[in-house]
């Protein structure tokens, strides 16, 4: 038997967006008679809080979704830092003392989730150096990518292909603060807990081939991967915790029912002919990667309200 999962970061109540990711993870598991694992990702104390964890787990219950297991990042951290000194001991693991401002003013070319190329900066960085540096800053630690192209192809957009050392660059493993990075603890997590299928949106597309690199170099088995389309508020924008009036805490305040947002969310991932009221257990026998767009989904949330 296989393993989905659904692994959200309790920053904030979840938006619509969360609850079609939380949905099609769902599916996807359930329709290959696969477990489900939610997992809080809940490293980043920053922005992060326990009532947001609460909450999440609250309305992924009240949408009707249900899971085997569930994890919080928070309680695995010996699981990080041993796959991180296997990798200090496999690879080039360096530290790196840039701050914001210097990765910003290197003025590399960005890579493909945004972030600037790292331009290589500390790679390189004697023992003294690095004693001197450490004295007044703490690093953190890269990882050298090398010269190589990573393939694969996903459940759902088919082929995918990332230079690593010119789309990437070197990445961050441990932040500076000690946090360990996502690209990091998203693959430790996905491989020791047995997941065989990661789902997520497409906005994590450009993740993918440096978690398969991460995978090759710690010796685990790489699962399934599929990206689904996300959805976007009428002037473009990615829905983010920050599109307030689409948060479920709104949409149930106002007396929206489950079964009227499953539905229209099927609807729209052309699950479902109708956006007809529906349990998500009622979609497992409809549902089909195929059936999904691959291009991301306008919405209007005022159409949920209605
Ligand atoms: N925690 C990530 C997020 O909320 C998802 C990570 C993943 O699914 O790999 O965007």
């Amino acid at each position: 038997m296989g393993k989905g999962r659904f692994a959200p970061s309790p920053s904030g109540r979840m938006h619509l967006g969360n609850a079609c990711s939380a949905l099609v993870s769902w599916l996807s598991a359930r329709s290959a008679d696969d477990a489900f694992s939610l997992r809080l990702e809940d490293l980043d104390d920053r922005c992060q809080s326990a009532e947001n964890a609460r909450l999440i787990v609250d309305d992924l219950a009240w949408l009707g979704l249900d899971w085997d297991e569930q994890l919080t990042q928070t309680a695995r951290i010996s699981a990080y830092q041993s796959a991180f000194e296997t990798l200090c001991s496999r690879d080039h693991v360096y530290p790196c003392f840039c701050s914001r401002a210097d990765l910003h003013a290197a003025s590399a070319p960005h890579a493909s989730d945004g972030t600037p190329l790292y331009a290589g900066t500390c790679r390189s960085l004697t023992p003294q150096q690095v004693a001197q540096k450490s004295r007044v800053r703490q690093p953190a630690y890269r990882i050298e990518v090398p010269d190589k192209t990573i393939e694969f192809t996903d459940g759902h957009l088919g082929p995918v292909r990332q230079k690593l050392a010119a789309e990437c660059g070197d990445f961050v493993l441990r932040r500076s603060d000690g946090v360990f990075a996502y690209q990091l603890v998203c693959v430790v997590d996905d491989a020791l807990t047995g997941c065989t299928q990661v789902v997520r949106g497409d906005d994590l597309l450009s993740s993918t081939p440096r978690q398969l690199f991460l995978y090759d170099r710690l010796g685990y088995g790489a699962p399934q991967f599929f990206h689904h389309p996300m959805l976007l508020s009428p002037d473009g924008r990615r829905l983010s915790k920050r599109d307030r009036d689409l948060d479920l805490g709104e949409l149930r305040a106002r007396h929206v029912a489950p079964e009227r947002l499953v539905g229209k969310l099927a609807f729209m991932l052309g699950i479902i002919e109708q956006p007809e009221p529906c349990r998500p257990d009622e979609l497992i026998g409809e549902f089909a990667w195929a059936k999904l767009p691959s291009h991301d989904l306008v919405v209007d949330g005022s159409e949920f309200l209605a």
